[in-house]
């Protein structure tokens, strides 16, 4: 059976950055550029929860979609400082990040609690980027593709196949996240191909073909032409360069 190119998905991960009107004014700055691209690449904006109802507000009429950075498992109850899935969707958001690697490395975010996650994001209606990496001292130690195959495995655990296809996985080596310093062409690629891999065998090669795989990691306007050209990198989730109407404008174009 045929399978549907996978369309490119490019997303702004604004971190903690931005007040609700200087969010108002990126999303002002951005419709503008970004309006001629309609379909090519899905273009997805993740602002602080606290913009997010401001930010739905404004890309209401757009091709922008709305993205959370981060939510909790549990639907609703006696959770202080969390935000739901439920609470995410009936905002107008259509994804929600999980597993960052700033989320594990600074609070303790695990594969069973991305995988968690994940399944409350999905029972929402939602989507989830899901992310993994590896760091610098796994890298140097020969366990990239050890260390992501398992949090590939661990965030997906419990899903079948249908629910799968629609995951957007991002890969983001841990070293190159606002570090200047991004992964070359052929380890992004080789990466993306071994997830794709993994994927033919937990699940099959027509769900593995389906799931976009975005590249994270000082992605900019000089090097996302070349990084979204790679067969199996399929968008981008991009940090410090999304904060800044041109050069975020520029990588989508590039996609
Ligand atoms: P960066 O961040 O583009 O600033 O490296 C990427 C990310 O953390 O998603």
């Amino acid at each position: 059976m045929a399978t549907e190119p996978r369309r490119k998905i490019v997303a702004g991960n604004w971190k903690m950055n931005k007040t609700v009107p200087e969010a108002l004014a990126l999303v002002r700055e951005l419709r503008g550029m970004v309006s001629v691209l309609r379909d090519k690449v899905e273009i997805v904006l993740a602002p602080p929860f606290v913009a997010l109802h401001p930010v739905a507000k404004a890309i209401e009429d757009s091709n922008l979609k709305l993205a959370a950075q981060n939510c909790h498992w549990e639907a609703s109850g006696a959770f202080t400082g969390e935000v739901s899935a439920p609470m995410l969707k009936e905002l107008g958001c259509s994804y929600v990040i999980l597993g960052h690697s700033e989320r594990r490395q600074f609070f303790g975010e695990t594969d069973e609690t991305v995988n968690k996650r994940a399944q409350a994001v999905l029972k929402a209606g939602l989507l989830p980027i899901l992310c993994v990496g590896e760091t610098l001292a796994e890298r140097e130690a020969g366990r990239t593709l050890e260390v992501v195959e398992r949090q590939v495995k661990g965030g997906l655990a419990g899903f079948g196949a249908g629910d799968v296809a629609q995951f957007v996985l991002a890969y983001e080596p841990v070293w190159a996240i606002g570090t200047g310093r991004t992964a070359t062409t052929a380890q992004a690629q080789e990466v993306h191909a071994a997830i794709r891999a993994q994927l033919g065998r937990l699940y099959d090669g027509g769900t593995a073909e389906q799931v976009r795989i975005q590249y994270g990691g000082s992605v900019k306007p000089d090097n996302a032409a070349e990084l979204l050209g790679q067969k199996d990198v399929d968008g981008a989730l991009v940090g410090g360069a999304s904060l800044k109407a041109g050069d975020f404008a520029a990588i989508v174009k590039a996609g």
